[in-house]
């Protein structure tokens, strides 16, 4: 008898046909005699829909409150999940984030998992049911309801796994597998029947939302091999796992976009030691993540003074401003201007370990295609660009073009 968990996204769930198209998939595998833990996210547009409501309200809402409003999107769905189960003759019990074990930081809206006590859950499926649990929350020590990020439902799933040390994880999407890019985007892409945690890590890193980030470093750092496939077929999908030699063999493994960033430029900073630290200091307190950084040094009279510019995902750009507001009296800052009209264009191969020249060749393409390259970082195996969010699309098809086919 094995233990399974499987995660269905938002897509899977998105309305009551596909929540019994859930049930039958879940009761198949119970009918093999498998334990099944399901994990379940907000029926597609229900967290969009709540995060508007409360923007109705105030640009800023309290995060706590925040995280109240936004798990109650998996009860519903785990509530349904249990009674289209009930109503094909298989025992179902849902449990939220917290009867679950899953015990958080107290990090509104972004918190990371501390423990799972996955007892109860223990108790349910050796009583004979299948357990159906809220993805994307937990509860601090002090009993406060959490929210582990946006896609936050993954971690969950790969949590779960992990904490149950369940024999197969697998993560149903609306896509067969991972792709070497965004498929809605380039209608080229291939299917990978298997990528390594390195890859997928970037790959998530940079705009793949097939795969939350968190949920790959997660599952790298406690080895959960996990596949990647779709709950509208039975196709094959991804298996995601450590790398193997072989696997060096292919340069570019994929090609992503992210169109969720945006630039803060803070201009006039003092060139003193300390302010960079101080800004970027104030920022990670505020639990905002900064991404791409480029500093420029210019002369303003006759001091030195540098601008800053940097990258942070969309949602969190309001709270930046008000960061950098806060600090411009300290610090002598002259000013700040921010864009939302960029995009973070990636390509990554764990295969360029091993080759040159292949960020030239990315910049040499995007060169041909009249596409302008405002900010690069790099890792050991990925090259990122920011470019016009305008050029994103255009860019990512001749990128893929060139380097996938
Ligand atoms: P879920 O609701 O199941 O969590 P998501 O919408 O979060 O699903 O993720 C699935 C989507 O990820 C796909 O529909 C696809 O558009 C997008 N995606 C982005 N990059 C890739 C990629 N490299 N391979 C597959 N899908 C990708
Ligand atoms: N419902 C949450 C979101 O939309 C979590 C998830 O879908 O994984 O971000
Ligand atoms: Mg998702």
């Amino acid at each position: 008898m094995a233990l399974i968990v499987q995660k269905y996204g938002g897509t899977s769930v998105g309305n009551t046909d596909r929540i019994q198209n859930v049930a039958r998939r879940v009761a198949e595998h119970r009918g093999r005699g498998d334990q099944v833990v399901v994990v379940v996210s907000a029926m597609s547009g229900v967290t969009d829909g709540l995060i508007k409501l409360a923007k109705q309200i105030t640009p800023l809402p309290s995060e706590r409150e925040m995280d109240m409003l936004l798990a109650t999107g998996e009860q519903q769905t785990i509530a349904l999940a249990a009674i289209a189960l009930h109503a094909r003759g298989v025992p179902a019990v849902s449990l939220t984030g917290a009867q679950a074990g899953i015990v958080t930081d107290g990090v509104h809206t972004k918190a990371k998992i501390q423990n799972i006590t996955p007892d109860e859950v223990h108790r349910l499926l050796d009583a004979g049911n299948v357990v159906i649990v809220a993805g994307f929350q937990g509860q601090t020590e002090e009993g406060q309801i959490t929210t582990l990020g946006r896609g936050g439902s993954d971690l969950t799933a790969i949590a779960m796994a992990a904490a149950l040390k369940a024999d197969l994880c697998q993560i149903y999407t609306d896509v067969d597998g991972v792709y070497t890019s965004d498929p809605r985007l380039a209608p080229s892409a291939r299917k990978l029947p298997e990528i390594s945690y390195d890859e997928m890590l970037e790959l998530a890193g940079s705009g793949a939302k097939v795969m939350q980030l968190r949920s790959v470093e997660f599952a790298k750092k406690f080895n959960v091999v996990f596949e990647v496939r779709s709950s509208l077929n039975d196709n094959p999908g991804t298996i995601v796992k450590e790398e193997t030699t072989s696997m060096e063999d292919v340069v570019v493994r994929g090609v992503s976009i992210d169109k969720n960033q945006a630039e803060v430029t803070v201009e006039g900073v003092p060139d003193r030691p300390g302010s960079a630290a101080r800004i970027f200091k104030s920022l990670a307190d505020a639990a905002i993540n900064v991404d791409m950084i480029v500093q420029n040094v210019s002369h303003d009279g006759g001091s030195r003074v540098t601008d800053i510019s940097f990258t942070v995902d969309k949602p969190d750009l309001l709270k930046a401003s008000s960061v950098i507001d806060g600090l411009m009296p300290e610090l002598g800052i002259r000013g700040f201007a921010t864009d939302e009209g960029i995009a973070k264009l990636s390509i990554v191969g764990v295969g360029m370990r091993s080759h040159s020249g292949v960020a030239a060749r990315m910049f040499e393409i995007l060169a041909e295609h009249g596409v302008n390259i405002g900010m690069i970082s790099t890792s050991e195996i990925k090259v990122s660009v920011v470019i016009p969010l305008a050029d994103g699309d255009r860019a990512l098809k001749a990128v893929h073009e060139a380097f996938i086919g």
